[in-house]
């Protein structure tokens, strides 16, 4: 059985969603008042105002309406892949002021790992209940998970349990210098947990070419917003979190993101459930919808798919649609409940059998 983690089980502990992540974070920065000699955020401001023409201290920003994390960061991928620039923000080349779109490309991934962490301290532990509940039950030697979240909600659930070893689908080059490696349990097993969008703990060296694993919380911030953090022990070169927007134009060409998705379809032809939480299946995640077809139609039993994707305070209309959704695409018989995350964490052998 497999579980599959959207950005709503995270929303549901929580986690700020997309849409408001930027103005949640312009916003605690305005508050706090100390901001301005830091080169990330004047830098950032210039982007969005010459971008979404959007002053991020001076308009009112309960008025403002941002772009999603998505659409900023896509626009910086879809260039750097285009080998074009934006007027002010260039590609590298020999000026001073080279390379800005890669560098508000790490901006925009720092300001969402501060906002994510800022949440995850005061989180409700929905995620722990489940990881808690599935363990008791004696389900969780069988399950593996499926995220499209770069926060580690999960990640924190499973590895608080002694006897779990996380498996991310890849390995990570040991780092022993640094404390950077997965601890090791005694008589513990292992459970799938394939990020397919990346992980703010997976810090990439793309010199070396290598993957390394960050334990704790402070270190991931250390990371982001800390040069002196995040050189490579090996090579010096600098180390960033592995970060995919699910948008049209992935951009898959990091090799360890090509290994967990083909880890991830692996896994998922041994399956016969697959429960979706807090996913709407959106439209834009064409890659989502290409490797669940395939696993639905290269079978011989018929896959049963269960979709727990409800909130309180959501609208009829909303719901229509999003069933609309899954059912036109993936057919009549997928089990669509009106359960919400919390419940399905709190009994989710109401949902398993
Ligand atoms: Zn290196």
């Amino acid at each position: 059985m497999a579980i599959f983690l959207g950005g709503g089980a995270s929303a549901a502990e929580g986690a700020p969603v997309q849409s408001i992540l930027f103005q949640k974070y312009f916003k605690t920065l305005r508050e706090k008042n100390n901001y301005s000699d830091s080169v990330q955020v004047n830098e950032l401001r210039a982007y969005f105002k010459q971008m979404f023409y959007i002053d991020v201290l001076q308009d009112n920003l309960e008025d403002v309406q941002f772009p999603t994390f998505e659409e900023a960061i896509g626009l910086l991928d879809l260039a750097v892949r285009k080998r074009q620039a934006f007027k002010n923000f260039d590609l590298e080349n020999l000026t001073p002021n080279s390379n800005r779109i890669g560098y508000i490309r790490q901006y925009l991934v720092s300001l969402m790992a501060e906002v994510l962490e800022d949440r995850t301290s005061v989180a409700n532990g929905l995620h722990r209940y489940l990881v808690d509940n599935l363990a008791s039950l004696g389900y969780l030697k069988d399950i593996f998970f499926i995220s499209t979240n770069y926060d580690l909600l999960i990640d924190q659930a499973l590895a608080n349990r002694r006897r779990i070893q996380i498996d991310y689908g890849i390995n990570f080059a040991e780092d022993t210098s640094s404390g950077l490696v997965l601890p090791e349990k005694a008589d513990s097993f292992a459970i799938g947990l394939y990020k397919v969008h990346g992980s703010l703990n997976w810090s990439y060296c793309p010199a070396c070419n290598s993957l390394s694993l960050i334990n704790g919380q402070q270190r991931i911030l250390n990371l982001l917003t800390d040069s002196s953090h995040s050189r490579c022990n090996k090579c010096q070169s600098v180390r960033s979190p592995v970060i995919v927007p699910p948008t049209y134009f992935k951009d898959m060409s990091n090799s360890f993101i090509n290994i967990v998705w083909h880890k991830t379809e692996m896994s998922l032809n041994d399956i016969s459930h697959l429960i979706f939480c807090g996913y709407s299946f959106p439209n834009a995640d064409m890659h989502i919808k290409y490797l669940i077809k395939r696993i639905q139609t290269n079978r011989l039993a018929r896959l049963k798919i269960i979709v727990v994707n409800n909130h309180p305070g959501k609208t009829q209309e909303k719901i229509a649609e999003e069933k609309e959704r899954y059912t036109r695409f993936l057919g009549p018989g997928i089990y669509f409940t009106d359960s919400s995350f919390e419940e399905f964490c709190n009994q989710p052998e109401k949902f398993i059998k």
